[in-house]
């Protein structure tokens, strides 16, 4: 493994997102002096919230997977995440809302989903199911320590028995094929592919390889912290308080200084010179690359679709909705291509409803339901002038979800939209907040990696390098990271988190 080289007392990490605190974590505990600088006013980066009339929303990511890995980032500082985070076992985990009318409950327990299914759509389906969680168990158990949970510098690093045995359980076939080995309901077959779109990719052009997100999400269990996903950014950040980091807020960095092929020193738009023997980067790679270090990458990077996301307050609950929802609309492989190759907002969308106040009341005011609707959208690539289409755009999705059955959405007192616009001006590239797609050239070591090339300490941290994006993936990307600076592989662990799933 290549590491970081010469001295490595003193690690500035530039961002408070996930990425940085977690690494910040990983680094404190290997006995690292750690000065971590934010330019917003707080912690968490895309894990935000919105805090409007009692209202507070979160507005980034809702679905929190494997916290055993947030576990395990406190456990380098000799923390336990059971004291810091109050976390609640979502079940349903998701409730999939289909066209026709019909809906299906993802289980807590495998049993239960089966029975769920059975239901819907028959004892055949269900037993595909049974086979589908064995593959996908067996799956996630060849892919997370090969080729996930570790730093990969080569490509041919990868090459040996797990790569042949991956490829003949056909994890390199398209996913959409592989889950139709499984299911013959197109409902079904639309509840274990949609999770590639989290990877960037449509189920019909994504590696089925990809086909562990649906682990994640259906089978290891999903989870929610009381006080909102905001509370893993607040705890994350006082637990490295507590173990002596420092942390400043409302601190831009504008450069790297670098002599020769070290960095030395962060300047800040304020005008401090922070001396540093390392330096991790937390902002999106490719801005990383060219305004802190002025070296741009030179390949071209395919992007995730970006998304829209309206947050709603309303009096109205909706008891047909759980704390996850899928509503499904009737256009499935056109759906993904408008985003993906017409750069159109979807026809027929399907979208992400999450009611988080199901869970946490106190996250609204008495007798008030908090809503956040999340509709995936083309990057900006494709060109659509958001600051112009987005309030009509906005009207659209309260449209879709009345017909759909849920006219309460539109007579919410509290509305807040965020498009593709406001990720660009947050310093997102291409304006997606989901980074990289997981193409195949931009899977693995394929992808942009976290040394920051012809530089001797520099190290990158978050969704847009190895592995990838989302909360699990740049948990382990603050591990790989630290690892490249404590050159110890547990890249500060100071014992294996336990007690959470998978
Ligand atoms: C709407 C949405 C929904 C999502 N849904 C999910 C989900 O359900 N489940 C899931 O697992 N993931 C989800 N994700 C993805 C997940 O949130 C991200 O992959 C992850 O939070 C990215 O963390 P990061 O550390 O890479 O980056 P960031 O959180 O972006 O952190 C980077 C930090 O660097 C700071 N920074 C940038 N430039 C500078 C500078 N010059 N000086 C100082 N600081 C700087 C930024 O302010 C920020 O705090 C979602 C994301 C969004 C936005």
């Amino acid at each position: 493994m290549r590491v970081v080289t010469g001295p490595t007392d003193h690690v500035v990490v530039v961002g408070a997102g996930l990425g940085g605190l977690a690494c910040a974590l990983r680094l404190a505990g290997a006995g690292r002096r750690v000065t971590v600088l934010e330019r917003e006013a707080g912690p968490g980066g895309r894990i935000g919230q919105l805090a409007v009339d009692g209202y507070r929303f979160d507005t980034g990511p809702t679905v929190l997977t494997m916290p055993h890995l947030l576990d395990e980032t406190l456990n380098a500082v000799g923390e336990r995440l059971r004291g810091w985070l109050d976390l609640v076992r979502l079940d349903p985990a998701y409730r999939a809302h289909f066209a026709d009318g019909s809906s299906l409950d993802i289980r807590a327990s495998t049993a239960g989903t089966a029975a769920e299914i059975a239901r819907l759509c028959g004892p055949r389906e269900a037993d595909g199911y049974l086979r589908f969680t064995d593959y996908l168990a067996g799956l996630y158990q060849l892919e997370w320590a090969r080729f996930i949970d570790r730093n990969l510098d080569y490509p041919h690093e990868l090459l040996g028995p797990d790569l042949a045995r991956l490829a003949a359980r056909g994890g390199f076939r398209r996913l959409s094929a592989k889950v139709g080995q499984f299911f013959r309901d197109p409902r079904t077959r639309r509840v274990f592919s949609f999770q590639s779109l989290y990877a960037g990719v449509a189920p019909h052009r994504a590696l089925a390889l990809y086909a562990v997100i649906a682990y994640l999400d259906t089978v290891a269990g999903v989870y929610f912290p009381r006080g909102g996903m905001y509370a893993i950014a607040e705890a994350l950040a006082d637990a490295a308080v507590k173990h002596g980091v420092t942390v400043g807020y409302g601190r831009e960095v504008t450069d790297i200084e670098v002599t020769g092929t070290r960095a030395r020193a962060v300047r800040t738009r304020d005008g401090d010179r922070i001396g540093a023997d390392a330096v991790v980067l937390n902002p999106d790679l490719p801005v990383a690359r060219r305004d802190l270090l002025h070296r741009p990458l030179r390949r071209r990077l395919r992007y995730s679709p970006s998304c829209v996301v309206l947050h709603l307050g309303s009096p109205a609950g909706h008891d047909r909705l759980a704390h996850h929802n899928v509503v499904f609309g009737t256009a499935w492989t056109q759906a993904f291509d408008d985003i993906t190759r017409r750069g159109r907002p979807m026809a027929d969308p399907s979208l992400l409803v999450t009611s988080p106040t199901r869970t946490d009341p106190g996250l609204a005011p008495a007798g008030r339901h908090a809503y956040y609707v999340l509709a995936p959208v083309p990057n900006t690539e494709a060109g659509i002038d958001w600051r112009a289409r987005g309030r009509t755009y906005g009207e659209e999705l309260l449209g879709v979800l009345a017909a759909r059955g849920y006219p309460g959405l539109a007579q919410a007192e509290v509305r807040h939209l965020v498009t593709p616009a406001d990720w660009a001006h947050a310093g997102l590239a291409a304006g997606t907040p989901f980074a990289s797609a997981h193409t195949f050239r931009q899977t693995g070591p394929l992808r942009p990696g976290n040394l920051a090339p012809g530089l001797d300490n520099v190290v990158f941290v978050g969704s847009g390098t190895q592995p990838g994006v989302g909360i699990p993936m740049v948990l382990v990307s603050a591990r790989l990271a630290a690892q490249r600076i404590t050159r110890s592989p547990g890249g500060g662990a100071r014992d294996a988190g336990a007690g959470y799933g998978p």
